[in-house]
């Protein structure tokens, strides 16, 4: 595997890959479980809406609720088996609360609904999106971006470059690693579909150079295609899409643009894989490969059912080895420990760590910043982290936000080198969701403030009519009054006329 054309990007660490361990043994396939439990929101943007109710029986693959608007997934039975009840359940997020959650009772028949392969070749580019829309596909390395909105490119903009993002930067994670080995072809195949439909001139996959077994699968099954293997180094945090894009192409996506405005599109490896099995195959998004790993004592990658209860997955792979019963989802560097291990897989889980006091020992003691600037060497955003940290602590948000606070990337480069144990990335978040929430709340103060304009405008106005109203009914009584008194004034002269004029008769 050869470093060419490579370019380096600022800053980046070397943690320890601990990536080894889980790579010895295949990916197996977890079996069906007793009970399916799935989130009605495993995306990024709105809740799926429902399309089942309890005691209905669906099929593996059957829809079960609908993506809602454009940026929304769709979700499916992963079996057969039968609605047992919708309700809240804890789902895998940091907070340990719950949300809505569909229950299924496999019936272990594992019956497919009617698999239908897309047409894509005929289809025209809202009809792919509108297609793929139905697929329940999401960025499967973490980002969960529902994928029918990144084949949604404006007139405008053209899409020149389609890079495969196969760094998984991440230690200890190896679920794309060994997806690749195992299922090159599959990568391959939604890739050439991926790059058809975008109409990109050219496709580059990008690889760390410790893969060197899905390097070599990835460049089989990519003979005879025009399809670039770039090997990237080993260094954190390789896989973030921006970062990547460095590395490959020398280009700097801009602050607050995306790198489809540079005309580049980034897709993770098991995404296309996913492509062309809802497009070829008419297989929508039901399953996903994840690494169990850490203290587990078989710590390998499955092939899981969405909505199988993570425990089950901890038991098949040996269970724990230690007592401390705490789990990480995602990689050391950017995840977060789960609530209970009695939480669903879902699309976003690539990977669970079982943590131990020897993998991860506690934190040591919190030091004051020694302006070292390490921090600062390590950041590939090219961020000041040390004045970050100093701004979101003092909650000086309106400077945090000057120094580029929504820029970071939260990859913990900043945190993994600072000598005096400060966990910088702590900071950041409380400071993100406090501007965010502060954001937020001015956003509802103006609209109550609106609203409350608008009312009292209102009440003003109704009063107004009111009093005119009652006015105009004031006016037209007098007038009546006038008019009666008028009438009665000339009818009593025209009395008075006529006995005068009797009286003149009679004499
Ligand atoms: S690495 Fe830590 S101690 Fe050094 S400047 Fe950054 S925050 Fe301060
Ligand atoms: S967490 Fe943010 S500030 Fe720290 S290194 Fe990463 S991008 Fe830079």
């Amino acid at each position: 595997m050869q470093l060419k054309n490579i370019f380096k990007f600022n800053g980046g660490v070397h943690p320890n890959e601990n990536k080894k361990i889980s790579t010895r043994l295949p990916i197996t396939k977890l079996p069906i479980p007793k009970k399916i439990v799935l989130p009605l929101r495993q995306h990024v943007g709105h809740v799926a809406k429902l399309k089942v109710k309890p005691g209905d029986h669906v099929l593996k693959g059957q829809m079960i609720a609908e993506a809602d608007g454009n940026v929304s997934a769709s979700i499916h039975a992963p079996t057969s088996g039968k609605v047992l009840k919708i309700s809240e359940e804890i789902i895998p997020h940091p907070s340990g609360l719950a949300d809505f959650c569909v229950t299924i009772k496999p019936d272990f028949k594992d019956t497919w609904i009617e698999k239908k392969p897309i047409p894509w070749k005929k289809l025209d580019s809202a009809q792919l999106i509108r297609a793929l829309l139905q697929s329940g596909i999401v960025g499967l390395g973490g980002a969960v971006f529902p994928t029918h909105m990144k084949f949604k490119i404006n007139q405008n903009q053209a899409i020149n470059t389609l890079v495969i993002n196969a760094a998984e930067c991440e230690p200890f994670i190896t679920c794309d690693d060994m997806f690749m080995r195992e299922r090159a072809d599959e990568i391959i195949q939604g890739t050439l579909i991926s790059q058809t439909l975008l109409l990109a001139k050219e496709c580059v996959i990008g690889i760390e150079d410790n893969k060197v077994e899905a390097y070599e699968a990835l460049k089989k099954a990519a003979q005879g295609t025009s399809i670039q293997i770039k090997v990237v180094p080993t260094l954190y945090p390789s896989g973030d899409a921006k970062r990547l894009i460095y590395l490959l192409m020398g280009l700097e996506v801009p602050k607050e643009k995306r790198s489809i405005d540079l005309g580049i599109q980034v897709f993770n490896v098991a995404t296309v894989a996913a492509i062309y099995r809802y497009l070829e195959l008419g297989e929508p998004s039901i399953s996903r490969v994840i690494t169990i790993t850490g203290t587990v004592k078989t710590p390998r990658n499955y092939e899981v059912l969405f909505g199988t209860p993570l425990s089950e997955l901890i038991s098949d792979a040996g269970g724990s080895s230690n007592k401390t019963k705490k789990f990480i989802m995602g990689g050391p560097m950017m995840g977060f420990d789960l609530p209970s291990i009695h939480v669903p897989v879902t699309k976003a889980m690539n990977c669970v760590i079982e943590s131990s006091p020897e993998l991860f020992p506690a934190p040591k003691p919190v030091m004051p910043c020694i302006r070292c600037a390490r921090c600062a060497d390590a950041c590939p955003v090219s961020l000041q982290p040390q004045e970050l940290y100093w701004f979101s602590k003092s909650s000086q948000l309106e400077k945090a936000k000057d120094y580029n606070l929504f820029d970071c990337i939260e990859c913990g480069c900043c945190t993994y080198v600072c000598p005096s144990n400060i966990p910088l990335v702590q900071f950041y978040r409380y400071a993100k969701s406090e501007i965010i929430s502060q954001d937020k709340a001015k956003e509802a103060a103006d609209t109550a403030r609106e609203r409350n304009e608008f009312r009292l405008t209102r009440i003003e106005r109704e009063k107004k009519e009111r009093a005119e109203r009652h006015a105009q009914k004031a006016l037209g009584a007098q007038e009546q009054k006038a008019n009666d008194e008028k009438k009665s004034t000339i009818a009593a002269a025209m009395e008075r006329v006529k006995q005068t004029q009797q009286e003149n008769i009679k004499n």
